[in-house]
C-alpha cells in the first residue's frame, strides 16, 4: 500500500524521487484532539448570530481561517460577506468559547509519531490555519523540543490560508527543503487538498466524523484511522523511502 501511494505521489507530481527531510504537521486533529471543541464553539457562535450552520460545516470547513470561515457563513446566510468588525467580534466570541470547552489534550499516538519523526532524523514543523494562542502556547508543553516558532506557519503568517497551497508552500520555504524532500500529515479535507496542490507526499489520518472518501477525493496518498496507526506504520514509510535512521 505504502509502495503504491509513493508510486502515484511520483507519477502525479512528475517527481523521480520521495526524500524526506521534514514533516509538515497540521495542528487540531492531528496534533491536538480538539476539533470537537472547535465544532462546538463555532456552531455556538454561529447560531448567536442567525447564522446557517450544522456540526458538520465546521469539520468540512476545518483548516480555513477564522475570519474564511465566517465570510463563507455570512455568504450562505446573507448573500454578502461579513465586515472586518463583525469578523472580529465573532472570531473573538468564538475564541472564547473554544478556551473554555477546550481541555487541551494531545492526540494519542501525536507524540509517538513526532519521537519516529525525530529518531529517523527529521525535522518537524507545523502548518495550521489557526490563530489560537491557547494551543500554539501550549505546543512545547506537550511535545518538548520538538517545535520551534521560526519552523511554524498559523494563521498569523499567511495571506489565503487551506486549501490554498500557500501555508504549505511557506512551510516548505522554512524547511528549506523542496516538496519531494517532505510529508505532510492532515486530518481535514481542505487541508489535503492545500498540501496536495503544493506538491507535497500527503497522508491523511480521519480522527474526525468525516468520510475516509472526503479525504482520499482529496488527493490523500496514504489514509490511515489514527495517529497511533500511523506512530506504528512510520519505520515502513521511512523504509519506503529509503531513509535510515542516523548511526544505523
Ligand atoms: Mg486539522
Amino acid at each position: 500500500m505504502i509502495r503504491e501511494a509513493i508510486t502515484r505521489y511520483l507519477r502525479e507530481q512528475k517527481q523521480a524521487v520521495l526524500s524526506p527531510e521534514a514533516v509538515l504537521f497540521d495542528m487540531d486533529g492531528v496534533l491536538y484532539d480538539s476539533m470537537s471543541f472547535h465544532a462546538r464553539a463555532w456552531l455556538e457562535t454561529a447560531v448567536n448570530h442567525n447564522l446557517l450552520a450544522k456540526p458538520e460545516d465546521f469539520y468540512l470547513f476545518e483548516g480555513r481561517t477564522g475570519e474564511s470561515t465566517i465570510d463563507e457563513l455570512f455568504y450562505r446566510t446573507f448573500r454578502h460577506g461579513a465586515t472586518r468588525e463583525e469578523k472580529e467580534q465573532m472570531y473573538k466570541e468564538k475564541a472564547e468559547l473554544f478556551n473554555q470547552y477546550n481541555d487541551g489534550r494531545p492526540m494519542k499516538g501525536a507524540l509517538e509519531t513526532l519521537e519516529q519523526v525525530k529518531a529517523y532524523g527529521l525535522d518537524a514543523l507545523i502548518v495550521t490555519g489557526s490563530g489560537q494562542h491557547s494551543l500554539i502556547d501550549k505546543l512545547n508543553d506537550n511535545f518538548p523540543g520538538v517545535f520551534v516558532r521560526e519552523k511554524m506557519v498559523t494563521a498569523f503568517d499567511v495571506k489565503y490560508g487551506k486549501p490554498h497551497p500557500e501555508p504549505y508552500l511557506m512551510g516548505l520555504e522554512k524547511a528549506g527543503v523542496q516538496p519531494n524532500q517532505a510529508i505532510v500529515v492532515e486530518n481535514a479535507p481542505l487541508g489535503v487538498q492545500a498540501a496536495v496542490a503544493s506538491g507535497i507526499f500527503t497522508i491523511a489520518v480521519n480522527t474526525g466524523p468525516l468520510k475516509d472518501e472526503l479525504l482520499l477525493k482529496e488527493g490523500a496518498h496514504l489514509l490511515y484511522p489514527d495517529m497511533e496507526t500511523l506512530a506504528k506504520e512510520w519505520p515502513a514509510i521511512m523504509e519506503m523511502c529509503n531513509v535510515k535512521k542516523p548511526g544505523s
